[in-house]
C-alpha cells in the first residue's frame, strides 16, 4: 500500500503551493544524501518526499490524486512522469535542484548544486517531441512512426569511448571528490564532480575517433508510438529509456511525447464531447424532418422536431470522443441553425411573398431581452 502523499509531506489536504514547497524543502534538507551518506532509510525518505512533491505541486496530477488516489496516476503511465516506477535520484536533482539551492539561501546554494551535477554524470538527457494528431486519429487510437535525431551508442567502440578504459586515478572510479565542510548544519560531506574524469569515474587512454571518446553519436531514428484513443491536446506519455544515450555506456534518458491535436474542419472538441452546427431550412424547422450529420464514427440520422427554434442543440448520446481510460464515450452536440436564403429564385420569391402576405396581419414584431 503506497503511503499518502499528504502524510509524507506532513501537510493538510488544503495546503497551498507555498506550504507544499516549504514542507518539501524541509524534508529534502533533512534527508539529503550528502548529509546522510550511505543511509538507505534516509535515501528512501528523500525519494518519497520528492515523489509526493512532484505530484502535489502539479495542479493536474494533484486533482487526479485527490480524486482517484495512487491509481489515478498510474493508468497507462499518462501524465504521471514516473509510470509507477518511483523517481530516480537523477530525476529528483534535475527537477528540484533549484529548490535545494533556495533552501540554503545564496552561499550554500552551490553546495547542493554540485551534488546534482555529480549524480547526473553521463546519463543521457530526456528528449521531448510533439506529435500532431487529427481528431480521427484520437478517436480511434493510432500507431505513428516518429522520426527524431538523438544520441545513439557508438557502433565503433560499443559505447566504451575508446581503448585503454580504466578507473579514474583521482576519484578512484567514484566520479566525485568528497570533502568535509563545516556549515550551518554542522559538519557535512560536500561532493563535487571529479575534475579529471568529469564525474564519470573512468578515463580512456585512446579515445574512439568515431565519437571523440564520448561513446555516443547523433543519429536519426524512427520509433513506433502507440497512441491510445481519447488523448487530449497537451497530454504526454513518458517512454522510459528512449531519450538520448548516455556518455560512455551510461543510462539513457527518457522520451516524452506530447500530443498536439490539429483543428478539425467540422468538429469542435469540448472534453469528450464533439460539437457541430447544422444549417436547415425554415420549412424543415417548422414541419420537422429527419437529417443526416457526420460524426467521428460515420453518418448518423436523427429527427428534428416540428417547431425547432434557431440555435436549439440536439444531443447524440455516445457519439463523442472515447474517454482516455476506457468506458463510455462523450456525446455529439448538434446546434441547429436556420438558413436564410440570400438569393431566392423567382419561384421561391413568389412563395415567400405569399407567406409574407399571409402573415401581414401579425406583422407587429416582438421584442425580447437580449441573451448573448
Ligand atoms: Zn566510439
Ligand atoms: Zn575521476
Amino acid at each position: 500500500m503506497a503511503k499518502d502523499y499528504y502524510d509524507i509531506l506532513g501537510v493538510s489536504k488544503t495546503a497551498t503551493g507555498e506550504e507544499l514547497k516549504k514542507a518539501y524543502r524541509k524534508l529534502a534538507v533533512k534527508y539529503h544524501p550528502d548529509k546522510n551518506p550511505d543511509n538507505k532509510e534516509a535515501e528512501e525518505k528523500f525519494k518519497q518526499a520528492a515523489e509526493a512533491y512532484s505530484v502535489l505541486s502539479d495542479p493536474e496530477k494533484r486533482r487526479r490524486y485527490d480524486q482517484f488516489g495512487h491509481e489515478g496516476l498510474k493508468q497507462n503511465g499518462f501524465g504521471s512522469g514516473f509510470s509507477g516506477q518511483g523517481m530516480s535520484m537523477d530525476d529528483i536533482f534535475s527537477q528540484f535542484g533549484s529548490i535545494f539551492g533556495d533552501a540554503f539561501g545564496g552561499g550554500f546554494g552551490s553546495f547542493f548544486g554540485g551534488g546534482a551535477q555529480q549524480r547526473n554524470s553521463g546519463r543521457g538527457a530526456d528528449l521531448r517531441v510533439n506529435l500532431r494528431l487529427s481528431m480521427e486519429d484520437i478517436y480511434q487510437g493510432v500507431k505513428k512512426q516518429i522520426k527524431l535525431t538523438r544520441f545513439e551508442v557508438c557502433h565503433e567502440c560499443q559505447g566504451a569511448g575508446g581503448k585503454g578504459r580504466r578507473s579514474c586515478p583521482v576519484c578512484h572510479g567514484s566520479g566525485e571528490i568528497r570533502e568535509r565542510v563545516n556549515s550551518f548544519f554542522g559538519q557535512m560531506i560536500s561532493s563535487k564532480p571529479c575534475y579529471q574524469c568529469q564525474g564519470q569515474g573512468v578515463i580512456v587512454d585512446q579515445p574512439c575517433p568515431a565519437c571523440s571518446g564520448e561513446g555516443r553519436v547523433r543519429r536519426e531514428v524512427t520509433l513506433p508510438i502507440d497512441v491510445p484513443p481519447g488523448v487530449q491536446d497537451g497530454n504526454y506519455m513518458t517512454i522510459r529509456n528512449e531519450g538520448h544515450a548516455g556518455t560512455r555506456g551510461a543510462a539513457r534518458g527518457d522520451l516524452i511525447v506530447i500530443f498536439k491535436e490539429s483543428a478539425h474542419p467540422v468538429f469542435t472538441r469540448s472534453g469528450e464531447d464533439v460539437i457541430i452546427s447544422c444549417l436547415i431550412t425554415w420549412p424543415q424547422a417548422v414541419l420537422g424532418d429527419e437529417v443526416e450529420v457526420p460524426t467521428l464514427s460515420g453518418k448518423v440520422s436523427f429527427k428534428i422536431n416540428p417547431g425547432t427554434e434557431h440555435g436549439k442543440i440536439y444531443r447524440l448520446r455516445g457519439k463523442g470522443m472515447p474517454h482516455l481510460h476506457g468506458g463510455r464515450h462523450g456525446d455529439q452536440l448538434v446546434q441547429i441553425l436556420i438558413e436564410t436564403p440570400a438569393h431566392p429564385d423567382r419561384n421561391e420569391k413568389k412563395l415567400i411573398n405569399e407567406l409574407y402576405q399571409l402573415y401581414s396581419d401579425k406583422k407587429n414584431i416582438k421584442i425580447k431581452k437580449f441573451t448573448p
